[in-house]
């Protein structure tokens, strides 16, 4: 397991830590590095013994968080709201990471926009063969892009189906043991009632669903974030562009949709919490048809608002969506 899911080094990450030292270490040098950045104080772990755990982006952030409990200190670098397909990290973030005792990341192109994750491992010095940087998405069945220029690319998208979700607390249960091993029944504890959770949530899912009229399964949202979910609840899925961070919301792009929406029954559609509505504003004025609600793909929703764990988040979607489509 420790070699699989780790960090793995290309060619192209030697390019951008060149890049990335000329871009970011002016950055890193402006803020007092080590000074009272989030939870970033001490040494190797925090004063009180908890590890230091840094996140690409929220959901991970969560998942991590719910099966470390009481044992981690977790941020997440993307914040929440935001499109972690892109991201500028700030000289807070470059601290975090250099002084994390773990690293979480999605993979399969998330943090890949503006290939600001490797940059960011470079610059934090967390680049190496040994660094504690983990794949939590390691093991999933990956589905591919099709559109032209980015076919063949996975498609990151894979916590929308809570079955790779339970994946990820499994990697963050066997990533946080190896680190920490003398937390391992609390790890696996964690993971274990969580994993349940998530498990039920999806039994329930691919149930409700089925209340949808079949003709009226079709999914319609700004970024083609639902191949995953689609598989796993029997929902087809389209969208406007394929995936956040190419062209996003081209005449063409509005267009092919609308034609496809007016070609089907389609009761309404949805926008993503983390993405400009705007396009979707078209979408709708173009085909007549509203939209109903707003679902979460890249990001959760606000601490203490609805959606703020990916368990609520998820819950939320299938509501949002399942209200939306009958
Ligand atoms: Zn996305």
């Amino acid at each position: 397991m420790r070699e699989r899911i780790r960090w793995k080094k290309t060619g192209g990450l030697l390019w951008a830590g060149l890049l990335a030292v000329l871009l970011l270490a002016g950055c890193a040098n402006n803020g007092p590095a080590g000074a009272n950045q989030g939870s970033g104080e001490g040494e190797d772990e925090g004063q009180d013994g908890r590890l230091k755990v840094v996140a690409t982006y929220s959901i991970v952030y969560d998942i991590v968080k719910q099966v470390g409990g009481d044992h981690v200190d977790v941020i997440s670098l993307a914040p929440v709201g935001s499109n972690p397909h892109e991201f500028d990290p700030r000289p807070a973030d470059v601290t975090n990471t250099a002084d994390a005792d773990a690293i979480f990341y999605n993979g399969m192109n998330l943090e890949a926009g503006n290939s600001w994750f490797e940059k960011l491992l470079e610059t934090a010095g967390k680049d190496g063969e040994d660094a504690p940087v983990y794949l939590i998405s390691e093991g999933v069945e990956v589905q591919y892009l099709t559109e032209a220029g980015n076919e063949g690319e996975s498609d990151p998208h894979a916590w929308l189906d809570l079955r790779n979700g339970v994946i990820y607390a499994q990697n963050a249960q066997a990533a946080l043991t190896e680190i920490d091993p003398d937390n391992s029944e609390d790890y696996a504890a964690n993971a274990e009632s969580y994993i349940a959770e998530l498990e039920q949530l999806h039994d329930e899912a691919v149930e409700r669903f089925q209340e949808i009229p079949e003709s009226q399964r079709f999914l319609v949202t700004s970024e083609g974030a639902f191949k995953y979910f689609s598989e796993a609840y029997g929902i087809e899925a389209g969208y406007i562009w394929e995936i956040n961070s190419e062209s996003e919301g081209t005449p063409a792009q509005v267009q092919a949709i609308v034609d496809e929406i007016k070609s089907r029954d389609v009761k309404g559609l949805f926008v993503e919490t983390s993405v400009d509505p705007r396009s979707m504003e078209s979408v709708s004025r173009d085909s007549g048809v509203p939209i109903v609600g707003e679902v979460f793909t890249d990001s959760l929703g606000k601490p203490g608002e609805t959606g703020d764990t990916y368990l609520d988040m998820m819950r939320t979607n299938i509501e949002t969506i399942i209200e939306g489509l009958k």
